[in-house]
């Protein structure tokens, strides 16, 4: 090998704010407070902050390596602390609040944090759990001193510890291959998984993000709004990407339901805002009763979960707002594609875009894909071969932090890593999820997709929510059953809704039976909990059964 002469300077998270602070100075962080106030500051200000941040980590003892904690909600301060924690060498473990107790007290134990920050409206949470976490474990109120709320517990105050401390810093030489943050997986068997970044891994993955910023609503002089949680995967990369392309980065705090969301939204002008369905179910509703959308907004990149036709369709037609739908994982640092369309797909006519849009996108650089039958041979990117999606890159993990349980059997005999995604790839790269494996709805021997049945149901009006899971069936082992909730005042019934989906899916994939109910059980984040309904509906007897 002819090695090149290239400098070997490492890729690393602190270098993006350096280059905010000086290159897009004045592009801003806003952020709706849990104090009620709306908090402003450019990158600059922010730059200096993390640099005060980093120096009292390093005064309290935080070190190369070390794990830091947070329990916030989206807002400058958790901002700084993805930054000072990885900038210093220690690693930025976000924890998801949404999850059940005896889960976060798993992972602080999991990953042996040694300060958990935490916004004053967890400080509840933290006190009832304070026995059962590690005794040295030191708490850190993410308020003013002024603002810190009575407690037990042996709490530091966030603007305390930053009080007095330089506003410059000179980051230590990092490798950039180690790690800079920590997420868990809200698993739904067993206990969550933690996926290990890299500085490395960020940085590849900030630049594919980049790659395709301008569709996605990431470029200069625009605002951007991640409804989705610096608590879960990295906001999906946004802390990383605002502040590299120097948008302005605008924290919704606690204002996630629609009215809240909106408000928010039209008072700052965001242009572009991330999230799951759930949270643009709310918003969509409230788009309705205002006959509007929020000033300036007009892409919105959806993921997570299937974006469902219905919701594309009328963020589109009924309100010029641009869908952009993506797909990742939390293993993947998390985005692995996104529907950028150029000249071509937007020239095509409305009933195709609006089906391409249905895709979960193209894989973004750095991320590739193969899709692979049961006995893992290859399948043909032809559009209609289906099997497991399986997923290569620099930026995809390589093994479970600590859990050789949990990584065993995560990856291929080629060093894939198995996404436990069912998906087929057309010739021009869109990649259109069928079903998760285990959601998958195995009927006779052939397989119903529930995300394609629960689309179709979706496109009828009095469907405000629906899940298909399968159930079990004496002759075809498996049969789908419709679990929905209603819009207000419909009475709707299960024949008339069989009678809607009767032209729009093959008459095998019909669900054998359609139930009411008054709301749809949820995960930690904020995806639609199949797990819990089949449980529910474990012994469900199917009509004729
Ligand atoms: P998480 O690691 O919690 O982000 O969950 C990742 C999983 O969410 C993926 O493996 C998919 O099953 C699902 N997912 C993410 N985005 C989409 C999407 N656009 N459409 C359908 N499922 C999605």
């Amino acid at each position: 090998m002819l090695p090149g002469n290239m400098m070997d300077r490492p890729l690393t998270v602190p270098s993006i704010l350096d280059f905010a602070a000086e290159i897009h100075g004045d592009a801003r962080v806003i952020s709706a407070r849990v104090e009620g106030d709306v908090h402003r500051y450019s990158y600059k200000d922010a730059h200096k902050r993390v640099s005060r941040l980093a120096h009292a980590l390093r005064a309290l003892g935080i070190g190369d390596g070390d794990r830091v904690a947070t329990l916030a909600w989206n807002g400058y301060r958790h901002f700084e602390l993805y930054y000072a924690i990885s900038g210093i060498g220690a690693v930025c473990h976000t924890i998801n609040p949404r999850l059940f107790e005896d889960q976060i007290l798993y992972i602080v134990h999991h990953a042996e944090d040694r300060v958990l920050f935490l916004e004053t409206s967890f400080l509840p949470l933290v006190e009832k759990l304070a026995d059962r976490l590690p005794p040295d474990l030191r708490f850190v109120v993410m308020c003013a001193a002024g603002d810190l709320p009575e407690t037990g517990l042996n709490v530091l105050a966030y603007e305390d510890l930053l009080a007095g401390q330089p506003d410059t810093i000179i980051w230590p030489d990092l490798d950039e291959r180690q790690a800079s943050g920590l997420c868990y997986t809200s698993g739904t068997t067993g206990n969550p998984k933690g996926v290990l970044y890299s500085h490395r891994s960020t940085l590849i993955h900030t630049m594919g993000l980049l790659a395709v910023g301008q569709s996605i609503g990431l470029s200069p002089e625009r605002s951007l709004l991640p409804v989705v949680p610096l608590f879960h995967v990295n906001a999906w990369g946004l802390p990383f990407a605002a502040p590299l392309v120097g948008t302005d980065f605008v924290l919704p705090g606690t204002r996630l339901d629609g009215p809240g969301l909106f408000a928010f939204m039209d008072q700052e002008k965001v242009n572009t805002s991330w999230g799951v369905p759930t949270v643009w179910f709310g918003l969509l509703a409230e788009m309705r009763k205002h006959g509007r959308k929020p000033n300036g907004f007009d892409c919105v990149l959806i993921g997570g979960s299937a974006a469902p036709k219905p919701m594309i369709e009328e963020f589109e037609r009924d309100f010029g707002v641009t869908v952009v739908h993506g797909w990742g994982m939390s293993e993947m640092s998390p985005v692995g594609s996104v529907g950028v369309f150029y000249a071509r797909q937007r020239a095509l006519p409305e009933e195709e875009r609006m089906h391409l849009k249905t895709a979960q996108g193209r894989r973004m650089f750095g991320v590739e894909f193969k899709i692979a039958d049961g006995e893992g041979t290859r399948l043909p990117h032809d559009g209609v071969a289906f099997g497991e999606l399986h997923v290569r890159g620099p930026a995809i993990m390589s093994a479970y932090f600590n859990d050789e349980a949990a990584t065993d059997g995560a990856f291929d005999d080629e060093g894939w890593l198995k996404t436990g995604d069912v998906a087929r790839i057309d010739p021009n790269g869109f990649l259109f999820l069928v079903d998760r494996t285990k959601d998958v709805i195995k009927s006779g021997g052939e397989w119903i997709s529930s995300i394609d049945l629960e689309s179709a149901a979706l496109a009828h009006p009095d469907v405000a929510e629906c899940a298909v899971i399968a159930v079990p069936h004496p002759k075809w082992v498996e049969r789908p059953l419709l679990i929905t909730v209603l819009e207000d005042g419909s009475r709707l019934t299960a024949g008339e809704m069989q009678d809607f989906l009767g032209g729009k899916v093959a008459k095998w994939w019909l669900p054998d039976d359609v139930v009411f109910v008054d709301e749809l059980p949820h995960t930690a984040t904020g995806k639609l909990s199949k797990m819990t309904l089949r449980e529910k509906f474990r012994d469900y007897r199917l009509p004729g059964v």
